[in-house]
Order: structure tokens, then C-alpha cells, then sequence
């Protein structure tokens, strides 16, 4: 599964990478705001999202937006801090399919990407 991951810390990527790696995914790529984000969803045609919500150029909830408009359908996890949680609800309706709260554990991580995926591939009630 091709995973890209917008955020413009460096350490929070590494870490996030480190995460996926122990849970087995490897097919990284990563960019630092949003608008290298953007390329990079045409480029490398992700599975799955992993995004930050502050950076410059362009935020999280605008990548969001911006993708969603293009009809880019691939699930976004919003990774946001514990302060952020309020702002869930607008990440939801911007076309978010999950969300995380930063720091996250392995354990968390593995959650939510499964959480996220099954919903997908959930058979319509
Ligand atoms: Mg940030």
C-alpha cells in the first residue's frame, strides 16, 4: 500500500515512517506542505493520506479541499493535535476519513489505518 504523508516537521515524518515500517509499509513518500502534497497525489497516485493540518504554503484543510475538488477519493487520515479536536468535525466535512491526535503510538497508528480501510471496503448496508 503506497502511503504519502504531507507534514512539515521532518521529525514528525520520520517518526511516522519508522511507525509504518514496523507495521510493515515501506512504499513512503512524503512532502512538506501542501502544495508539494498536491503533486505528489498525482505523481505517486497514494492509497492513503496521512496529513498535518498547520503548514506553510498550504494547510492541511485546504490540501483537503483542493484534492477532494480534483476528485481525488483516496482516504486522508487528519493527523491534528489534542487543542485541534474541535476542528474535527471541519476536516470531516472537507472529506477527511479519519483522524489522529498527535503523538500517536504504533498501536494507535495501526488502529486508525485499519479502522480506515475497512470502512472502504465495508459492503453498503
Ligand atoms: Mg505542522
Amino acid at each position: 500500500m503506497k502511503i504519502l504523508l504531507v507534514d512539515d516537521s521532518r521529525t514528525i515524518r520520520n517518526i511516522q515512517k519508522n511507525i509504518l515500517a514496523k507495521l510493515g509499509h515501506t512504499e513512503i513518500d512524503e512532502a512538506p506542505d501542501g502544495v508539494e502534497g498536491v503533486a505528489k497525489v498525482r505523481e505517486f497516485s497514494p492509497d492513503l493520506i496521512l496529513l498535518d493540518w498547520n503548514m506553510p504554503n498550504m494547510d492541511g484543510l485546504t490540501f483537503l479541499k483542493t484534492i477532494r475538488a480534483d476528485g481525488v477519493t483516496t482516504p486522508v487520515i487528519m493527523c491534528t493535535t489534542e487543542a485541534e479536536k474541535s476542528r474535527v468535525i471541519t476536516a470531516i466535512q472537507a472529506g477527511a476519513n479519519n483522524y489522529v491526535v498527535k503523538p500517536f503510538s504504533t498501536e494507535t497508528m495501526a488502529d486508525k489505518i485499519e479502522q480506515t480501510m475497512r470502512k472502504l471496503t465495508a459492503p453498503a448496508p
